[in-house]
């Protein structure tokens, strides 16, 4: 056997022409490839597969073949292939392809370039019946439909056996020697037909319907466009990376043991805090925001405040040994906002040491990190000067493995 394989592109594709473009429907992209790329693939991975002829409209000859050139020669080097330019009809654009097949060939698939989805495994059951000895093999498949044939004016004039019935496809594999008669016969006669098989019918051949494949839809209608947008996005690599936001919040009380520290800065004041660590209000919250982005729970389910070995703990090195675990999760932090409630004492002098003193820590430049200051107006134990709460958010970039489709360091 030797076998070529004729892509059916010559079609205008009205149907779906889209808006602002004259460009028939097989030059459409998907996944950044044009439809009749895809619809000839399968055919160039196939062994038995030892040329391919592309029929294009006219006027968009050269354009194909441009785009045709660098993909078949990175996807299919060495296999034998060309453009023709197709014809009025579609008989008469296959019938162009015929014509333009080496002398060696005596076998043809005529495949649509419609149908994109077509695979390997379909080309061969083809191949297979054909040296099988069938001279004309299409693949069909059940129709769930009950179809009806009507007369011009809609009424019903019979309702054909289901089971009998099949929806065929392409590619449709031939004899070349019976379809290029049955070419010739039907351009003898003005035939036209809306696939190769039913030349053969008419000239009385037996036709092999062979198993299609329901995933071998025809893209026809504004509506199949759909389709190919939602295969695109479900074959669309996941980023490499996934954002994440953490949020922690703290809250001390003032007039205890531990004298003021915030974000690793001691603040000169009168003030102290209550605490069994040393009370750095602000790092816990970011603390529990880093935690919040990894998916680790709190500060308090780590360093439990009933720990005797925590007592008085520099709160820097809790959070150095979160940051640990921010590296061992590849966790890319990005930024982080921050405010300190407090109605005393006044943060502003302190506020650039202290966001340069927590960007150290992050290990980021101090341009992402922003510190915010506030009171509560006098209200609440804040404003009463019974303690002091600030709160974090964190946003990072945890990495996704593109094998599991999970992410990855949980
Ligand atoms: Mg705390």
């Amino acid at each position: 056997m030797h076998c070529w394989t004729i892509i059916a592109a010559g079609g205008k594709g009205l149907r779906i022409a889209l808006p602002g473009s004259t460009r028939p429907k097989q030059f459409l992209a998907f996944m950044g490839r044009p439809l009749f790329w895809h619809a000839a693939l399968p055919f160039t991975r196939t062994a038995r597969m030892r040329g391919l002829v592309f029929v294009f409209p006219e006027p968009f000859l050269e354009e194909a073949q441009t785009l045709l050139s660098p993909l078949m020669a990175a996807e299919a080097p060495g296999l034998p292939w060309q453009c023709v330019a197709g014809g009025e009809s579609r008989r008469e654009s296959v019938g162009r392809g015929l014509a333009a097949l080496p002398a060696a060939c005596d076998t043809v698939l005529v495949h649509d370039a419609a149908r994109p989805f077509v695979n390997e495994c379909l080309v061969n059951t083809v191949l297979d019946a054909l040296e099988g000895g069938a001279s004309a093999v299409i693949p069909g498949i059940p129709v769930t439909d009950t179809v009806k044939r009507v007369d011009e004016t809609g009424r019903v004039l019979e309702t054909p056996a289901r089971d009998r019935l099949r929806a065929v496809q392409t590619p449709q594999g031939f004899c070349l020697t019976r379809l290029q008669a049955a070419h010739a016969e039907a351009a003898t006669r003005g035939l036209d037909a809306t696939d190769d098989a039913m030349l053969l019918e008419m000239l009385g051949e037996t036709v092999l319907v062979v198993p299609g494949q329901e995933s071998n839809r025809k893209i026809t209608t504004p509506e199949d466009l759909n389709l190919l947008r939602e295969r695109e996005k479900a074959t669309r690599p996941r980023p490499d990376f996934i954002p994440r936001t953490g949020f922690g919040y703290d809250v001390h009380r003032y007039n205890g043991p531990r004298p003021l520290v915030l974000g690793g800065i001691p603040i000169p004041t009168e003030i102290t805090v209550q605490a069994h660590s040393d009370g750095d209000t602000l790092l816990h919250a970011l603390t529990d925001a880093l935690l919040g982005c990894l998916g680790q729970g709190d500060i308090g389910g780590i360093f439990p405040d009933t720990d005797p070995t925590l007592e008085g703990i520099s709160s820097g090195i809790m959070l150095a040994e979160v940051m640990q675990r921010v590296e061992r999760a590849g966790l890319i932090l990005c930024h982080a906002d921050l405010t300190i409630v407090a109605q005393t004492p006044k943060i502003a002098p302190h506020r650039e040491a202290i966001r340069r003193n927590i960007a150290a820590l992050l290990g980021l430049p101090p341009e992402q990190v922003n510190l915010k200051a506030t009171t509560e107006e006098r209200l609440g134990f804040t404003g009463e000067k019974l303690g002091i709460k600030a709160y974090a958010v964190v946003s990072a970039l945890a990495a996704v493995s593109r094998e599991t489709g999970g992410e990855e360091g949980r």
